[in-house]
């Protein structure tokens, strides 16, 4: 479940971050996820509940941005959004067998969806 180890990384953060500026609370965190990071939104948002019990980050309402994953080919520089839909095991195989719709390359380099980042929070002070 990484999830778990996940919300752990994101509270510590945020709760550093937030007593940094004087937070008392933290009421919001926006998260931008990549399709790669195979992190299911529910679980995430579950285990952050969990996760922020008894810190200043306890209660904050989750928003979560969804960034597709992108591949660009470098033999003929396409660039575009790879549509993956199922998870897990299936996922990865779409992936490895997706090639490029323009000139059916399979070398795709991977340009986006591996982010997760705390675009920002918002906080009581
Ligand atoms: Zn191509």
């Amino acid at each position: 479940m990484h999830e778990f180890a996940t919300a752990q990384q994101i509270v510590r953060t945020i709760t550093r971050v937030g007593l940094q500026n004087g937070a008392k609370k933290i009421t919001e965190v926006h998260l931008e996820i990549g399709d790669l990071t195979f992190l299911v939104p529910e679980q995430l948002k579950f285990s952050f509940d969990i996760a922020s019990k008894g810190t200043i980050a306890e209660g904050a309402n989750i928003r979560i941005t969804h960034v597709n994953a992108k591949v660009f080919c470098p033999k003929c520089k396409y660039k575009g959004v790879l549509n993956l839909e199922s998870s897990g095991d299936t996922l990865m195989m779409e992936l490895s067998l997706s090639q490029c719709p323009k000139c059916g390359e399979r070398d795709l380099e991977i340009i986006g969806g591996h982010e997760l980042n705390i675009k920002n929070i918002r906080v009581e002070t």
